[in-house]
């Protein structure tokens, strides 16, 4: 079966970045609804429509269609007691941008140095500013069910969970904070 809009399609992949260092080694494959759902990167998809399984390939991808060019405003910093503890550089927490309104997609924070009472919150994607190059193997392809494509995105196994996805960010002029996990 041959890769199409509404299909689920398992991929094995790895991750380097341009100079060929391993970002992700890929042990969970990626298994995502192919067809514009913005479940995996547009070039991906691009690359994959109209394949089958066992195709595989090698493409590198730039800043401007993977993670975006890195963006220092997106870099704020918080008191310490805003956050939980035990807190250590590398933890990542989900948070609304600031002052912007509700309607602001959440964004992960990472944390990138932690000074006395100040806590400093990378809201870059941790791949921004970098090229990608993702070596790709289709190990399956199937038919998404109604429900996958009224949701716009893959159940089951490796797939999407439904848990409680109601938690809303404050208001306010700092960044609201959930831990993930
Ligand atoms: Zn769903």
């Amino acid at each position: 079966m041959k890769i199409a809009k509404n299909t689920v399609v398992t991929v094995n992949y790895k991750l380097s970045d341009a100079q060929d260092n391993l970002i992700e080694d890929g042990r969970q494959p990626m298994v995502y609804l192919h067809g514009g759902y913005e479940n995996t990167l547009p070039k991906i998809e691009e690359e994959l429509d109209g394949k089958e399984v066992g195709y595989s390939s090698i493409i590198q991808i730039e800043p401007e269609d993977a993670f975006g060019d890195y963006d220092a405003s997106l870099v704020k910093v918080e008191e310490r007691n805003r956050l939980p503890e035990p807190l250590e550089v590398g933890m990542q927490f989900e948070g609304m941008p600031d002052g912007e309104g509700g309607a602001e997609e959440a964004m992960i924070f990472t944390v990138t140095d932690i000074a006395d009472d100040k806590v400093v919150l990378d809201g870059n994607h941790p791949l921004a500013g970098m090229a990608l190059r993702f070596s790709l193997n289709v190990a399956d392809v199937r038919e998404a069910t109604d429900e996958e494509i009224a949701h716009g995105h893959v159940h089951g196994a490796h797939g999407h969970h439904h848990g409680d996805e109601d938690d809303e960010g404050e208001e306010g002029d700092h960044v609201a904070i959930h831990p993930i996990h």
